[in-house]
């Protein structure tokens, strides 16, 4: 038995199709990088309607899948399409009244809509779509091109896969020998709904009790991926033991301490083909490892002139881009901006969201005008000009499942200084005297989540820019060479898959294949 096992991921997001966060690109660039490695790999979400008026063509199936809601039955088409650059195939469940209604037009996205007043609220029948979804999914399995080994499931939207496949589908042979994979993105979204709506799932009520579905008296698609999985990972080591404690866990954490044994952490990867400092359509210089001085000081220049700041060569550059929520320490930076900005450095900070952070930032520019840059709103040219017109790149999160910027800050040259919370953790190795003597560090980290923390990092951050220009050089070459691509997280993945398959075979397995 030398085959690899073949992976069917389940998510309500794919980039290329709908996106709305990180899992999007979890769930578009893995299913590639397992591709290459030689696995039989597809991917199954909703046919929003992104994807049916998007880029990609899609097509009918012959497959009429019977879906049972509640007490209703509803017969859905499955279609079919291929990821972009790739021979790997995806499958959309079709129902246009549950998942074609997402229009920037008009304000709806795939899970929200927009009030009168301006405010983002969940549409009301989300428990009943994606119950649709996790079902109607179950129902596609036996259409898959190569017989599924594992299931790979994605936070609360397809939580009740695993449970399908451990009760409901139990006897049916086609879905015998699957295992599941539930990967946790962001564990602060859970699908919790009444009990009410219990009987929509099609799921046997004696499921619905404390060790199983029931969550303080509601029932909860998140949980119901991490009981019934074979396996539960999340999206970067650190963040595995941050959400088994109180402060992370959301109310997980007991739970998630019972499945310690069968609880990893993945760094998620970085699309390398976009986030390339030599090829950037949006830099005003390209740059490799060795050209990067040049590189980066005419982007630095273009940085500086595109914000209207002094264009100071050797004053640093930090730079930040970030949803202005809580998650990302923007209260943290507010309160340190005084001790930073006393410092002879430039802050520019691009980002979108909570109004209150927003008037906190525009104050500061306000005071510091030729210190400060800031732009509110979303602005992709603008997010690979910071990455590479920086010097260092500000990442002073609260939490982070696994985080996306500091990576991108390491493969343009810009030494992150982060917080030691998740992925920032397990991805950013700390500049001391020590590990400058041991280790390669990568960027700069701190741990206190306090201003007086953040501004002292900055403070011994831009001591080594200014008085040891060698040492900052090998910092940036540290972080240039690291690997954090999807085919370093395909690795990963893959050693979860074998995993699950050798417990499926037994020892036999085990040892045909060591
Ligand atoms: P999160 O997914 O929690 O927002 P990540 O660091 O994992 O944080 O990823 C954020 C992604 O969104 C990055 O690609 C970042 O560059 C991008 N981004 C966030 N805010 C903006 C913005 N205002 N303009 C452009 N890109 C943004």
């Amino acid at each position: 038995m030398a085959e690899l096992p073949s992976i069917l991921i389940a998510s309500s997001e794919v980039i290329g199709f709908a996106k709305t966060g990180g899992l999007a690109d979890v769930c578009g660039y893995l299913p590639l990088a397992l591709r290459r490695r030689g696995h039989p790999v597809a991917v199954i979400m909703p046919l929003y309607r992104s994807v049916r008026l998007g880029r990609v063509p899609i097509y009918p199936t012959e497959h009429v899948l019977t879906v049972t809601l509640g007490k209703t039955i509803c017969p859905t088409r499955l279609w079919r399409g291929t990821i972009p650059n790739s021979d790997v195939p995806i499958f959309f469940i079709e129902h246009s009244d549950f998942f074609e209604r997402d229009d920037p037009v008009r304000g709806t996205s795939i899970y929200q809509r927009s009030t009168v007043d301006g405010r983002k609220v969940d549409y009301a029948d989300n428990c009943a779509r994606f119950a649709f979804f996790n079902r109607a999914a179950m129902e596609a399995i036996p259409y898959m091109p190569t017989p599924v080994d594992v299931l790979h499931c994605n936070d609360w939207q397809t939580g009740l896969m695993p449970v399908h496949l451990r009760d409901t589908y139990r006897a049916r042979a086609e879905y015998r020998r699957i295992r599941s994979l539930f990967t946790i993105h962001n564990i602060a979204y859970q699908g919790a709904y009444p009990h009410e709506l219990f009987h929509l799932t099609g799921l046997d009520f004696r499921l619905y009790n404390p060790h199983q579905l029931e969550f303080y008296g509601q029932f909860n698609y998140l949980k119901g991926g991490i009981v019934f999985s074979d396996w539960v990972n999340t999206v970067s080591p650190t963040y595995a033991n941050e959400i088994r404690t109180p402060t992370f866990g959301c109310g997980m954490e007991g739970l998630l301490g019972e499945r310690r044994d069968r609880l990893s952490g993945i760094v998620n990867g970085v699309d390398y083909a976009s986030w390339d400092a030599s090829t950037d359509p949006h830099l005003a210089k390209n740059y490799t490892i060795d050209s990067v001085d040049a590189g980066k000081a005419s982007c630095k220049a273009d940085l500086q002139h595109h914000f209207d700041l002094p264009l100071e060569p050797r004053v640093p550059l930090i730079g930040m881009i970030a949803r202005l929520v809580e998650q990302k320490g923007v209260d943290l930076v507010a309160k340190a901006a005084d001790d930073m900005l006393k410092l002879p450095v430039q802050l520019v900070i691009l980002g979108d969201g909570d109004p209150t952070y927003i008037s906190k930032l525009y104050a500061i520019r306000d005071r510091y005008p030729k210190q400060v840059g800031l732009y509110i709103g979303f602005d992709e040219t603008l997010a690979h000009k910071i990455e590479a017109g920086s010097d260092l790149y500000l990442m002073p999160s609260l939490f982070e499942p696994s985080g996306l910027n500091q990576l991108y800050s390491l493969r343009y040259g810009t030494p992150p200084i982060v917080r030691t919370t998740g992925g920032l953790a397990d991805t950013i190795v700390d500049t001391t005297e020590e590990s400058l003597l041991t280790g390669e560090p990568t960027g700069f980290r701190f741990q206190a989540y306090t201003p007086q923390a953040l501004a002292g990092t900055v403070r011994w951050a831009t001591h080594l820019y200014h008085d040891r220009p060698s040492v900052f050089q090998r910092i940036i070459r540290n972080g240039m060479l690291a690997d954090w691509s999807w085919d370093r997280a395909a690795v990963e993945y893959e050693k979860i898959y074998r995993r699950l398959m050798i417990e499926r075979e037994g020892y036999r397995f085990a040892a045909e294949s060591a």
